[in-house]
């Protein structure tokens, strides 16, 4: 018998296990609030009208399909730098950027370099999480012990700050890796203040930490792709952007992990960008030949359309301008589904305080509604939600709000 005759089979993940049974299920009202992606008002797959027009221009242009070179498409780079960091602060010797496999390439590059580079004790990840954070770190950072921080305070429905900053300080030590996520925290919806932000930086800078920054939703969270990326400048500026400060008072290095996925509707197209950011001590250019490398041997170079896409839509003034209007659209329309479900469930009665609903960011509820309850909306309702009870809020629309506030009052009385 071979080794692999003791493999077990394995649950497929969550999200996608959740989209298969909702494609099977017949039931004309059955809601899918699984997997993360934006829905128009007629719960219709939508394509930006930026990304469009972007579309019909390249097709136009009769491109070819060459390779593109190893860390990625030089233009659409300097563009994906550009909208992180902002023009001021972009373009710096100290950042170093390659195009990746969309968001969860560069999460799985970051662990790569860091389990192989700087080799940390552990790896801390908000509780909860995005739940490929755990599972990227298991495959690509073996030896890495990740460990938990408390992230959501189930009794006040936020930010557990006081939980999140004592374990940073008394367990993280210098090199280890602490993920964040850089806005519409993926599952609660809930990012810290300014205030508390630069608290963390503070531990982080304190403790030399290697803060990895997920940023998934710029944009796409707030209607406001620079507003969205207020902690990644906070955090470059105060530490990065000026090689004079002396590196006892800086992280161990930083890593903006960004995908178009979201914020340009490009889910399939699998488009990213990883940017490393080095402290004076280290050679920005030794450093990035590393990632170079790494690429080279997953991936060989990236893919064409997702880059070429995103370079036309935010090198083109007109298309640019489109295309904030575009992630206006999926902002406000999130907020005004926000609005209608707490309005629905206060409407009727349903049990319990709606508030957070409308407090929480980006395009997730983190509901609280219990693993029994989330069981019985799918059992009984047709209704298709996380475990953990995260709801994306992006299958709610119009005809069916009022269907799913009732199913959760009968689920939550
Ligand atoms: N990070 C977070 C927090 C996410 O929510 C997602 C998307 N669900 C990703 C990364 C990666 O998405 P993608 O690989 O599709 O760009």
């Amino acid at each position: 018998p071979s080794i692999l005759s003791d493999l077990p089979e394995l649950p497929l993940a969550e999200s996608f296990a959740l989209t298969e049974a909702y494609n099977l299920d017949t039931f004309p009202e059955k809601v899918n609030l699984g997997q993360g992606v934006y829905r128009d008002e007629e719960c219709q797959s939508w394509v930006l009208p930026s990304v469009r027009s972007a579309e019909e221009f390249l097709h136009q242009q009769h491109l070819n399909h060459e390779y593109l070179p190893i860390p990625g498409a030089a233009p659409f780079i300097k563009e994906a730098q550009n909208l992180v960091f902002g023009p001021q602060l972009a373009q710096k010797e100290n950042i170093r950027s390659v195009q990746t496999v969309a968001g969860t390439g560069a999460n799985h590059l970051a662990a790569l370099f860091c389990a192989r580079y700087l080799r940390p004790k552990n790896v801390f990840i908000s509780d909860p999480t995005w739940d490929n954070h755990q599972l990227i770190w298991e495959t690509a950072g073996p030896g890495i012990e990740r460990k938990l921080y408390p992230y959501y305070d189930p009794s006040t429905r936020s930010l557990h700050f006081d939980g999140m900053t004592a374990e940073l300080e008394n367990s993280a030590e210098e090199n280890d890796v602490v993920i964040l996520h850089a806005c519409a925290h993926n599952p609660t919806g809930i990012d810290p203040t300014q205030t508390q932000w630069k608290k963390i930086a503070e531990i982080v800078a304190k403790k030399r930490l290697f803060v990895v920054f997920d940023s998934a939703y710029q944009g796409f969270a707030s209607g406001d792709p620079d507003a969205d990326a207020w902690a990644i400048r906070y955090f470059y500026s105060t530490f990065f952007g000026d090689a004079s400060l002396s590196t006892s008072a800086i992280p161990a290095g930083m890593i903006v992990c960004q995908s178009f996925s979201k914020n340009f509707g490009l889910y399939g197209e699998r488009i990213g960008a990883l940017h490393l950011i080095t402290p004076p001590s280290v050679s920005p250019w030794g450093a990035y030949t590393h990632l170079v490398r790494l690429i080279r041997s997953e991936i060989s170079c990236p893919s064409l359309f997702g880059a070429r896409c995103v370079h036309t839509i935010l090198t083109d003034l007109d298309l640019r301008s489109k295309w904030i209007e575009d992630v206006k659209t999926m902002a406000s329309r999130i907020q005004s589904v926000r609005t209608s479900l707490k309005s629905e469930l206060e409407n009727i009665g349903a049990q319990g305080d709606w508030d957070y609903i409308e407090r929480q960011i980006g395009m997730f509820s983190y509901t609280g509604l219990s693993k029994i309850q989330v069981h019985r909306l799918k059992q009984v309702h047709h209704i298709y939600m996380l475990e953990n009870g995260r709801m994306s809020l992006s299958g709610l629309n119009g005809n069916n709000v009022a269907y799913v506030a009732r199913a959760i009052k009968d689920v939550v009385d």
